[in-house]
């Protein structure tokens, strides 16, 4: 399977008037063609400043330190921004959490399809036309041809969803960033989104990178989850590894948080008590310790590497290492 995008070891971080906010801090991610990766973590652990380090669309004061981001072999960090310009949208694509902003109110919904159509396919009028009622169609649009002549507030927030999808898709992109797609959508139509990226995702063979703070939502549509936690990777592995065999007391948490249908009125979901370490000073040890039950003496001292688990799985915490004492995951349980 070929290799749709390799980020190494990326470092991007915020020079604010306090300091220097390491954002991304030593980042590795693998997508294959055709896969669906979720990135997965609470707001602020970096997963979103990655997805914009990957588009190099990094706000100032934001900067990219170093690493190196691959797609399809071509390092995107060397590129200039003309270059850019033709590989996003093109073949990188992204689709953010709030479409009302994204999609610009003034010009219909048709001009905005067709725009990406006529800069990079060079399509005349006609062809674009007839292509974006295709797209519109595509991404279930009823009665497509009437749709394309009206503004973004005629359509409802499902709806600009999926026209934001639709122009995610025009020029047929071979990577797909979806930045909390769902997030302002009720339960249903999370759903039919979820569902149309996954047929979208079979029908023209792209690969997908799903950023969502929700675990939820990252079992059906993607094979392999990263979990996220103040700028690092601290798990990662196939989405079976870290549903049913997860290693990191962060990924513990953020399992216990996900709804299940067969649950009692009267149980909570558990969220996870205290807040994500200060990344102007991001600890020297183990940045879940000050949250987490099990820290040990050295979980303060030094951050855990990553140990594997499988070929396919891997989590940094110190309770991996073979000294340390053994602690097994239990959902319904205490843990
Ligand atoms: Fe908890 Fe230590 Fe593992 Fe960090 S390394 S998650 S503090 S046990
Ligand atoms: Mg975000």
């Amino acid at each position: 399977m070929e290799k749709v995008l390799e980020v190494k070891n990326l470092h991007t971080s915020f020079f604010t008037h306090v300091g220097e906010v390491k954002a991304v801090r030593g980042v590795n991610i693998d997508i294959y063609q055709g896969e669906a990766v979720g990135i997965v973590g609470e707001s602020g652990c970096g997963k979103s400043v990655t997805s914009l380090s990957i588009m190099r669309l990094v706000p100032p004061p934001g900067k990219i330190i170093c690493g190196e981001i691959y797609f399809k072999g071509e390092d995107l960090l060397k590129k200039s921004e003309k270059e850019m310009q033709k590989i996003r949208g093109n073949k990188i694509s992204m689709v953010f959490q709030d479409p009302m902003t994204s999609l610009n109110p003034v010009y219909t919904v048709g001009d905005q399809l067709m725009e990406p159509l006529r800069i990079h396919k060079k399509m005349d009028a006609k062809s674009a036309r007839r292509q974006a009622i295709e797209l519109l169609k595509a991404v279930g649009i009823p009665d497509p041809e009437r749709r394309l002549n009206q503004y973004p507030h005629e359509f409802s927030g499902g709806m600009r969803q999926r026209v934001m999808i639709a122009m995610a898709l025009s020029c047929q992109p071979e990577l797909v960033i979806a930045d909390e797609p769902t997030t302002a959508l009720d339960v249903t139509i999370q759903a039919q989104i979820l569902e149309l990226l996954k047929q979208l995702k079979a029908e023209f063979n792209m690969s997908i990178m799903l950023i969502t703070h929700d675990l939820g939502i990252v079992a059906d549509l993607c094979s392999r989850v990263i979990v996220m936690y103040a700028g690092i990777i601290v798990e990662e592995g196939t989405t079976r590894e870290i549903f049913y065999n997860p290693k990191h007391p962060y990924t513990w948490g953020l399992l216990k948080s996900i709804p299940r249908i067969n649950m009692l009125s009267k149980e909570r979901l558990i969220p996870i008590d205290g807040q994500p370490p200060d990344l102007l000073k991001p600890p020297q040890g183990c940045p879940f310790m000050p949250r987490c039950r099990y820290a040990m003496r050295i979980c303060k001292e030094q951050c855990p590497g990553l140990y594997s688990v499988s070929e396919s799985h891997k989590a940094a915490c110190w309770l991996l290492d073979p000294r340390a004492p053994a602690v097994t995951w239990d959902r319904e349980g205490v843990n």
